[in-house]
C-alpha cells in the first residue's frame, strides 16, 4: 500500500506484502513530516520479474521520456501486473538477478512504473540505502581513525558553531563544547541555530542540534566560562587531542594558548579582525620550534603590524565589551569550516600520519573584504585570499612557553 504525497507529487511506500497474508508496516520517522502526510491506501503491486528485460526497458524508457509503452507489451514483459482500469496503477518491479554491467549501465535492481491503460512510464524510485551517513565514506576518508578522536571548541558563537558542525561533518567522534551564554534573537542571524533554540544555553542547543544532524558523534556541553574556570577547562584540555578556539575577546584565547600549550595539546585560534575585513587562523603546536600566541604577537608587534588580539575589543583591558560582529554570516562559516580543516588535518597528520593533509603553516590570513591598509601580514588586498606563514619559536621570557 501507498500513501500518496500531493504536495511533493510522490507516493510513499506504507505497507509491504512479503508474503501470503504478511504485511510490513514500513516505520518513517516522526521527523519525516512529509513522508508521514498524505492520503494513505493506495494499491500498489510488487512483482518479481523473472527476465531482465523489464528493467532493460526501464533504463531505456528513464532515457527517452517521449516514449511510453504500451500496456499489452508491458503485461507481456510483466506476467501478472492487474488491469489499472481507468485509474493509475502503480507498480515496483524487482530483479534480483540483474548482471552488474547492466546495473552499470544504469539499470535498477527496483524499478517503478505508473501504469495506465493507454500506455506505461518508468517511475523514478528511491529507496533508502542499507548504509546511511558518515559509514559510506568507509574506504574514502579516515572515519575509523577520527571516530577515536576528540576535540575540545571554546566559544559556540557564530564561528564556533560552524566549526563544531564542519568537525561532525569531518567524522570527529567525540566534540566538548565550552560556552557561559545563553543563544539570544541578536545571535540568530550569524549562527547555525535557528529560533527554536533563542533562550537556551548555547552548548545544550547545539548538542541537540548536532545529534540530529551526525547522530554518530558524541558531544559533552560544558556551561562554563573559560577564564573564570580554567580548574574546570584544564582537564578536559588533558583529555582531548585537540583545542579549538572560536571564542572572542583577549583572555579565552589567552586561557586557551596557556592551557594547551601546558597539555601539550595543539590547538587552534579562529576570528576575524578589522570589522570582519580578514579572518585568521592560528595554530599551535607545542614543540619547540613554534611559540605560543602571546610569542606570536609580541613578533607581529614588534614588526609595527596590527594589534590582533586588542582589535577583538573594544574596552581593552576591561574585557566586558566585545568588538560587535560586523561580518555577514557566510564569512563567518567560512572561517570556522576552515579552523575545522586546519584542526582535522592537523590530528590526521601528527596522530594518523596521512600527508596529503599538511597545511601550508601556522598562521593563516584569510581575505574576507579587505581594503589593504593594513600592515604585514594581514595586507591581503583580496577576498578569498588565504596568506599563510610560520610563527616564531618561543621567546626565552615566555610565562607560557618556557617550562615552570
Ligand atoms: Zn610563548
Amino acid at each position: 500500500m501507498l500513501r500518496r504525497v500531493p504536495a511533493d507529487d510522490m507516493y510513499v511506500v506504507q505497507t509491504v506484502e512479503t508474503g501470503k497474508d504478511i504485511r510490513l508496516p514500513a516505520e518513517v520517522p516522526r521527523e519525516y513530516a512529509a513522508l508521514r502526510s498524505g492520503d494513505p491506501h493506495h494499491a500498489a503491486q510488487w512483482i518479481r520479474v523473472a527476465t531482465n528485460d523489464a528493467h532493460l526497458h526501464h533504463l531505456f524508457l528513464s532515457r527517452r521520456p517521449d516514449i511510453s509503452i504500451g500496456f499489452k507489451e508491458f503485461r507481456e514483459l510483466v506476467p501478472g501486473v492487474s488491469d489499472p482500469g481507468n485509474n493509475l496503477g502503480v507498480v515496483v518491479t524487482h530483479d534480483p538477478d540483474l548482471p552488474p554491467e547492466l546495473m552499470e549501465a544504469g539499470a535498477p535492481e527496483f524499478a517503478g512504473w505508473a501504469v495506465r491503460r493507454d500506455g506505461v512510464e518508468p517511475l523514478p524510485i528511491e529507496i533508502e540505502p542499507e548504509v546511511l551517513g558518515l559509514a559510506q565514506l568507509t574506504g574514502k576518508w579516515p572515519i575509523e581513525q577520527l571516530a577515536a578522536n576528540s576535540i575540545l571548541v571554546v566559544g559556540c558563537g557564530s564561528i564556533g558553531s560552524a566549526a563544531a558542525e564542519a568537525l561532525a561533518g569531518y567524522g570527529v567522534g567525540r566534540v566538548e563544547l565550552v560556552d557561559p551564554d545563553r543563544f539570544l534573537w541578536h545571535n540568530m542571524l550569524r549562527h547555525t541555530l535557528g529560533p527554536e533554540s533563542v533562550g537556551r544555553f548555547k552548548v545544550a542547543a547545539m548538542k541537540d542540534h548536532l545529534a540530529q544532524h551526525w547522530p554518530q558523534q558524541t558531544v559533552v556541553a560544558h556551561r562554563r566560562d573559560v577564564v573564570a574556570e580554567a580548574h574546570y577547562i584544564r582537564p578536559i584540555v588533558d583529555r582531548v587531542d585537540l583545542v579549538l578556539c572560536a571564542a572572542d575577546g583577549i583572555a579565552p584565547r589567552r586561557v586557551v594558548s596557556h592551557l594547551s600549550r601546558r597539555a601539550r595539546k595543539p590547538a587552534i585560534l579562529a576570528c576575524v579582525l578589522d570589522n570582519g575585513s580578514i579572518g585568521e587562523v592560528i595554530r599551535l603546536r607545542p614543540t619547540p620550534r613554534f611559540g605560543c600566541l602571546l610569542c606570536l604577537r609580541q613578533q607581529l608587534a614588534d614588526q609595527g603590524a596590527m594589534d590582533a588580539e586588542a582589535d577583538q575589543e573594544l574596552d581593552y583591558g576591561t574585557g566586558r565589551v566585545h568588538q560587535p560582529m560586523t561580518a555577514v554570516p557566510p564569512d563567518l562559516r567560512y572561517v570556522g569550516t576552515f579552523a575545522a580543516k586546519v584542526a582535522i588535518a592537523t590530528l590526521l597528520e601528527s596522530l594518523h600520519g596521512d600527508h596529503t593533509q599538511q597545511v601550508p603553516g601556522e598562521h593563516a590570513i584569510i581575505g574576507l573584504r579587505p581594503a589593504g591598509d593594513l600592515a604585514d601580514p594581514f595586507d591581503l588586498s583580496h577576498a578569498g585570499d588565504v596568506r599563510w606563514s610560520s610563527i616564531p619559536r618561543p621567546r626565552a621570557s615566555c610565562p607560557t612557553c618556557s617550562p615552570a
